[in-house]
C-alpha cells in the first residue's frame, strides 16, 4: 500500500523509497515511499483548499469532538499491531509501547472532550449598546514535524488538539520512524476525517521538512526535535511570519537531598534517565546529589546499572532496547569519549555490550560517570542516550544553582522528605515541569514544554489547543450613532 496520503487518497510520491530499521538486528522492517518535491505541493494545497473551502473548519465544535473519540475507540481496538509497530520501528520495549498508545489514547480523548469548551468569552466593555466577545477560530493549515524517540506520542500531542481546533494538516514524521504515523493517518480517515484536511508526507527534513516551513501557504509549523533544527526552523518561517511552537532538548536535573532513602533514589535515578535508552527529551541525565549520600548512591547505581538487561524488545524479559540508530550509538559513542577525555570518572558502562545476540543491534551498556564538572561537553550539551552524569551539591541553593546551570528548560526533579524545601526548590528551577519525589509521569490536562531553548510553546492542556487557535475580537455595536469626529 502506498504510504503518502494526500487530498484523501494513499499515493506512492515522487521521491523514490526509502528502508525502515529494526533497531534490534538492523533487518528491513518495511520499505516505504519518500514524497518529492510536487508531493510536497501537492499536500500542502491540498491543506490550504481543505481550509479554506472545505467543510471542516466549519464543523461544530462537538461533531470534531466525536470524530475524535472515534479515533481513541480505534485506538483501542488496534493498540497491539500498533504497540508491535512502534517496537519494530523505535526498538523500545512492548511494555513501553504500550504504555504510548494509552496516552495517545487518552489525549484524543482529553482533547474530544476539550473541543467545545474553549469557544472564547464575552468582554465585559462598560458600554450597555455593545456586544464584544472574544472568538476561537482555527490557525489554518498546520505543518506538524515530529522526532523519532516517542513518533505516535509527539504526533498526538499535535493532531489531536490541531484538529478539535479545525484546522488543517500536514504531517511530516522522522524518516527514521514513520510507520505508526502512517497507521495513525489510516485511523484518521477511517474516522471520517473530510479530504484533504489530513495529509502526511515521508522524507527527511532537507528535502520534505524545510521546503513545508517555509511555504507561503502554510500558516503555522509545530516542531518537536532538536535544539538546532529548530532554530533552523524559525529562521525558515520568518520570511513569512508563521506562528512557530517549537519543543526542543533538554538537560534535565534530577536533584536529591541526602534524606531521600537510599533505595528510593537509587531506583528513580536508574528509571529516570534510562527509560528507553535515555532517548526521552525529558531524561534525568545529571543527577544531582547532596554530600552526604553522593557516595553511597553512586555505587548502589553502578551496582544496578551494570544489571540493567537489555535485549529485544519483544522479550519480556529485556529491561531496555537498543538505540534507534547507527548513527545515534555513534553519537554516544562521542559523548563517553569526550567525557573520559576531559576527566570525568567511568563508574559503569561505556561499551557496547557482549552479548553475541545483541551484536547486530545498535545497543550501548548503561554508562555512569562521576567527578565530573560542569564545563565538560557531557554536561552542558543533551547527550539523548544511556549516559547518566554525577554531580554533587553541599547547600539547597547550591543545588538550585546547579539545577538552572543550563541553556535548557525542560523538566527536573527534587527528592526530598522536606516539603518545604521541596517546594522551594521546585518553585526556584527554571524548567517546564518539575516532579516531587517522582520522575516522568504526565497527563494531557496540564501542559508541557520547555523554559529557554527548550522551546517556545506549550502542548497538553487547554493551552495546547490555545496553540492552533486566533483569537478574534468581535465587536457589535447594537446601537450605531454618528461619531462626529470629522465635522464637516
Ligand atoms: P531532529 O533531528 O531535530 O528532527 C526532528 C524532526 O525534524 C524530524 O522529522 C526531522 O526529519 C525534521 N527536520 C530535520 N531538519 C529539518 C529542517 N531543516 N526543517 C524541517 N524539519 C526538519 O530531532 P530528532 O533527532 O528526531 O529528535 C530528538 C530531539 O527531539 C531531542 O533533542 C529531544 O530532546 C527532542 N524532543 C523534545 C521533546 C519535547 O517535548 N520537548 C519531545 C521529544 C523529543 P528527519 O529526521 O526525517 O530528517
Amino acid at each position: 500500500m502506498p504510504s503518502l496520503y494526500i487530498d484523501g487518497s494513499w499515493t506512492a510520491g515522487s521521491g523514490g523509497s526509502a528502508e525502515v530499521i529494526n533497531p534490534f538486528d538492523a533487518s528491513v522492517v518495511e520499505t516505504v515511499d519518500q514524497a518529492g518535491p510536487d508531493d510536497v505541493e501537492r499536500a500542502v494545497i491540498a491543506a490550504r483548499t481543505a481550509f479554506d473551502t472545505g467543510p471542516w473548519r466549519t464543523t461544530s465544535a462537538p461533531e470534531r469532538g466525536a470524530l475524535l473519540r472515534r479515533v481513541a475507540e480505534l485506538l483501542v481496538r488496534d493498540k497491539e499491531e500498533i504497540a508491535r509497530t512502534e517496537t519494530l520501528d523505535t526498538g523500545k520495549t512492548l511494555v513501553e509501547s504500550r504504555i504510548d498508545v494509552d496516552d495517545v489514547t487518552a489525549v484524543f480523548r482529553y482533547y474530544a472532550d476539550l473541543a467545545d469548551k474553549e469557544a472564547g468569552r464575552i468582554v465585559d466593555t462598560g458600554q450597555s449598546n455593545v456586544l464584544a466577545r472574544v472568538v476561537h477560530e482555527p490557525v489554518g493549515v498546520c505543518v506538524l514535524i515530529t522526532p523519532w524517540n516517542y513518533p505516535l506520542l509527539q504526533l498526538s500531542w499535535k493532531v489531536a488538539p490541531a484538529l478539535a481546533a479545525g484546522n488543517t494538516c500536514v504531517i511530516k514524521p522522522s524518516e527514521v520512524t514513520p510507520l505508526t504515523s502512517i497507521l495513525l493517518v489510516k485511523l484518521l480517515e477511517e474516522a471520517g476525517v473530510p479530504r484533504g484536511v489530513v495529509n502526511i508526507v515521508l522524507g527527511d527534513g532537507r528535502s520534505v521538512g524545510a521546503p513545508l516551513t517555509e511555504h507561503a501557504a502554510v500558516d503555522m509549523v509545530s516542531f518537536t526535535g532538536g535544539l538546532a533544527t529548530g532554530q533552523a526552523i524559525i529562521r525558515a518561517s520568518a520570511a513569512t511570519v508563521k506562528r512557530v511552537a517549537v519543543e526542543l532538548g533538554g538537560k534535565n536535573p534530577n536533584i536529591v537531598f541526602a534524606d531521600t532513602d537510599l533505595d528510593l533514589a537509587a531506583d528513580w535515578a536508574l528509571t529516570a534517565v534510562f527509560l528507553h535508552a535515555g532517548q526521552v527529551c525529558s531524561a534525568g541525565a545529571r543527577l544531582i546529589v547532596e554530600d552526604a549520600l553522593h557516595d553511597d548512591l553512586v555505587a548502589e547505581i553502578g551496582r544496578r546499572a551494570e544489571r540493567i538487561r537489555l535485549g529485544n524488545g519483544f522479550d519480556d524479559k529485556s529491561e531496555s532496547g537498543p538505540l534507534v540508530s547507527a548513527a545515534h550509538r555513534a553519537k554516544i559513542e562521542d559523548f563517553v569519549a569526550s567525557a573520559q577525555a576531559e576527566g570525568a570518572r567511568l563508574v559503569v558502562g561505556g561499551k557496547r555490550p557482549d552479548e553475541p545476540e545483541l551484536q547486530q543491534g545498535f545497543f550501548y551498556r548503561p554508562t555512569v560517570f562521576a567527578d565530573v564538572r560542569r564545563d565538560m561537553r557531557v554536561i552542558r550539551e543533551e547527550t539523548f542516550g544511556p549516559i547518566l552524569t554525577v554531580e554533587r551539591f553541599s547547600t539547597e541553593a547550591e543545588a538550585i544553582e546547579l539545577g538552572n546551570d543550563t541553556e535548557y528548560g525542560l523538566a527536573g526533579a527534587v527528592w526530598t522528605a522536606d516539603m518545604g524545601r521541596a517546594h522551594r526548590v521546585a518553585g526556584a528551577l527554571r524548567h517546564g515541569t518539575v516532579w516531587i519525589n517522582d520522575y516522568h509521569p504526565y497527563v494531557p490536562g496540564a501542559e508541557w514544554g520547555g523554559f529557554k531553548r527548550s522551546g517556545n510553546g506549550r502542548e497538553l492542556g487547554p493551552t495546547g489547543l490555545a496553540e492552533y487557535q486566533e483569537h478574534k475580537h468581535v465587536w457589535h455595536n447594537t446601537a450605531p450613532a454618528p461619531a462626529r469626529w470629522f465635522k464637516g
